[in-house]
C-alpha cells in the first residue's frame, strides 16, 4: 500500500468515528429562516396528515410535541406510547394493536391536526422544511477517499459539513451519460431510489448536479461490497452462517421491491453492500424497472454471468429474473466462484449463454444438502417452475429449510445480530491506486435539452432521509428550541 492510500484511509476512518464532523459554522448553516420567509411553503405544502405527521420524521416529532403540549391530548399520547411499545415488543395480538393505532390516527387527523397547523409547532416544521429545500452544491459536502467505480463515474466518501453525517456520493459524468445515452437510466435510478424506504435498500439523501456530474448521495455502506468480502479476504467464499444471513436479508429486500412492482435485474455481489454493523443493503438500481400491474418486460439487461435464461432468450419476464439472481448470489458466496464460469476463465458470450440456458451447474462439497437444494431450485431454467415464482410473492423462498434458523419477522425489524461485524478501523475496498481513474470525455458538448434533463434530476434533499439525518446527528435536539413563552422565533444564541 502506498503512503497516499494510507493517508486517504486514515482520514476516512477518523471521519467515520466522527464526534467532530460538523463544521464550526454548522449553526449558521442550519439557521432557521424567519417565519415570514415560509409563506410560499405554507400555501403550497400538501396538508396531508399521514405525510406531515406520520411519515416525515421531523414532522412526526413536532406533531408529538404539539400533542404533549395540549392537556386534553395527554391521554391519547400515553395510549400511543403504550401501543407502539406493545407492537414492537410482542408479535401476538399485533392485529388488535394495529387496529387501535389506526383508530388513534383517525382521531388525531381530525381536530388535533387542524389545531396543530395553527400552532407554533407547525411554524417550526415549516422552518425546517425551508432549510430542507436549500440548494445543494459541492460546498454542502467534504470529500474523502474514492470508494469504487461504476459504469458512469466514481463513488466517493462524503460528509455533510453542517451535520457531520457520512454518505457515499455516486457521480455520473455528464459526458459519459450523454455519449452512452444513459439519461433515462440515471433518472430512473434516482426516481426509484427516492420512492423507496427500506432497511434493505440504500437510501437516497440528495440528488444534485455540478458542472461535470450528476450526483446521488446515498447511505454510506462502510463494510464495502460482497464481492470484496468473497474474494479479497482470505480464501474465496463465505462461511455458511454469513451466506444464510446475507441471502435472507437480500430476500427481504427483493420482496420489498417486488411488492412495489419493482424488478431489480442487477443482483450480483458488487451491488450488495455491507453497513458498519454488518447488515446488507441492495444498491445500484440503474437497471430496475417498475412493472405495471401483472405486466412483463423484455430486454436483455444485467450482467451476462448473472442473467436468467429467459432474459438471455429475449422472452418476456417478470420477477423471476431476480430469484435466479439470488440463486447465483447464494452459489457464488458459497463456492467462491459464480455458477457458470470458473475463476479466471473468460468464456465467449455465446458459450456463457449456452451454459446458462442449457448447462448444469456443479456443486462441490462446500454445499450442504439444503444449500444445494436452495440453489438448484432458484437456478431452475424454467421460470414457471423456479422457486420464488409461484403466487406467494417470494414467501416460499423464506420458507425453504436453508433459512430454518432465520426469524424473518425479527430480521425485517432489524433485530437480528449480524454474524460478522466489519472492523471500524478497516477500509473495505481496493486501494485508491488500484481503482482506475474516470475522466471527462473531450469533445462532447452539452446543450439546452441536456439542461432540461439535468433539472429533472437536480431535486436536492430527499425529505425523509434528510430529516433522519438531522435527527440522528443530534442537530434537531440542539436546534429545535422555542423562545421564552412560546415565541415563534428560536432562542437567540450567544
Ligand atoms: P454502477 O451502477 O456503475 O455499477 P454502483 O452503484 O454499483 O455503480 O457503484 C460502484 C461501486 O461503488 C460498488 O460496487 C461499491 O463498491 C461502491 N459503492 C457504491 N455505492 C456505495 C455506498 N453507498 N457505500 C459504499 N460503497 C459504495
Ligand atoms: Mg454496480
Ligand atoms: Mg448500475
Amino acid at each position: 500500500m502506498e503512503i497516499e492510500d494510507m493517508v486517504a484511509n486514515s482520514a476516512l476512518i477518523k471521519a467515520r468515528e466522527g464526534s467532530n464532523g460538523r463544521s464550526w459554522k454548522w449553526r449558521e448553516m442550519l439557521r432557521f429562516p424567519h417565519i415570514s420567509q415560509c409563506n410560499d411553503l405554507a400555501t403550497t405544502i400538501e396538508r396531508d396528515y399521514y405525510s406531515l405527521c406520520v411519515r416525515q420524521p421531523i414532522g412526526k416529532k413536532l406533531f408529538q410535541l404539539f400533542c404533549r403540549s395540549q392537556p386534553e391530548l395527554q391521554n391519547h399520547m400515553s395510549l400511543q406510547d403504550a401501543l407502539v411499545r406493545q407492537s414492537s415488543a410482542c408479535f401476538q395480538g399485533t392485529n388488535l394493536t394495529l387496529s387501535f393505532i389506526r383508530d388513534l390516527h383517525k382521531y388525531l387527523s381530525g381536530e388535533p391536526f387542524i389545531q396543530y397547523q395553527k400552532s407554533m409547532f407547525f411554524d417550526r416544521f415549516l422552518q425546517w422544511k425551508q432549510l430542507e429545500r436549500k440548494p445543494i452544491t459541492k460546498q454542502t459536502f467534504r470529500k474523502y477517499r474514492l470508494l469504487g467505480k461504476g459504469g458512469f463515474g466514481e463513488v466517493w466518501a462524503y460528509q455533510v459539513r453542517a451535520t457531520g453525517m457520512m454518505y457515499a456520493c455516486k457521480k455520473l459524468e455528464k459526458t459519459h451519460v450523454k455519449t452512452r445515452k444513459g439519461e433515462s437510466m440515471a433518472l430512473n435510478e434516482k426516481q426509484i431510489l427516492e420512492s423507496l424506504d427500506s432497511r434493505f435498500v440504500v437510501n437516497l439523501a440528495y440528488a444534485y448536479e455540478t458542472k461535470q456530474a450528476l450526483c446521488m448521495v446515498l447511505t454510506m455502506m462502510s463494510g464495502g461490497d460482497l464481492r470484496f468480502h468473497i474474494y479479497n479476504i482470505g480464501k474465496p467464499g463465505l462461511d455458511t452462517e454469513r451466506v444464510c444471513f446475507y441471502a435472507a436479508e437480500v430476500c427481504c429486500g427483493l420482496i420489498h421491491l417486488h411488492q412495489k412492482s419493482i424488478l431489480y435485474r442487477d443482483l450480483k455481489p458488487e451491488n450488495i453492500l455491507l453497513d458498519d454493523k454488518g447488515h446488507i443493503r441492495i444498491s445500484d438500481l440503474g437497471l430496475a424497472v417498475r412493472l405495471s400491474e401483472g405486466k412483463l418486460v423484455r430486454g436483455r439487461v444485467g450482467t451476462l454471468g448473472y442473467m436468467a435464461p429467459e432474459v438471455i432468450g429475449h422472452e418476456r419476464y417478470g420477477m423471476s429474473a431476480d430469484w435466479w439472481g439470488l440463486g447465483c448470489l447464494v452459489y457464488e458466496m458459497t463456492a467462491g466462484q459464480p455458477p457458470f464460469r470458473a475463476r479466471g476463465e473468460h468464456p465467449k458470450t455465446s458459450e456463457m449463454e449456452r451454459r446458462i440456458q442449457m448447462g448444469q451447474e456443479e456443486y462441490s462439497d462446500k454445499f450442504s444438502m439444503v444449500a444445494k437444494d436452495l440453489c438448484s431450485l432458484l437456478l431452475t431454467k424454467d421460470p414457471k417452475r423456479r422457486l420464488g415464482c409461484q403466487d406467494s410473492k417470494g414467501r416460499e423462498v423464506q420458507a425453504h429449510p436453508f433459512f430454518q434458523k432465520i426469524n424473518f419477522r425479527m430480521l425485517e425489524l432489524g433485530l437480528v445480530k449480524p454474524p460478522f461485524k466489519p472492523d471500524p478501523r478497516q477500509v473495505y475496498c481496493s486501494d485508491v491506486h488500484d481503482i482506475d481513474e474516470f475522466s471527462t470525455l473531450k469533445g462532447v458538448t452539452l446543450n439546452q435539452s441536456d439542461n432540461e434533463f439535468y433539472s429533472k434530476f437536480n431535486t436536492g434533499s430527499v425529505p425523509i432521509t434528510w430529516q433522519n439525518e438531522i435527527i440522528e446527528t443530534g442537530c434537531f435536539k440542539e436546534l429545535n428550541l422555542f423562545g421564552p413563552e412560546g415565541s415563534r422565533s428560536p432562542l437567540k444564541r450567544s
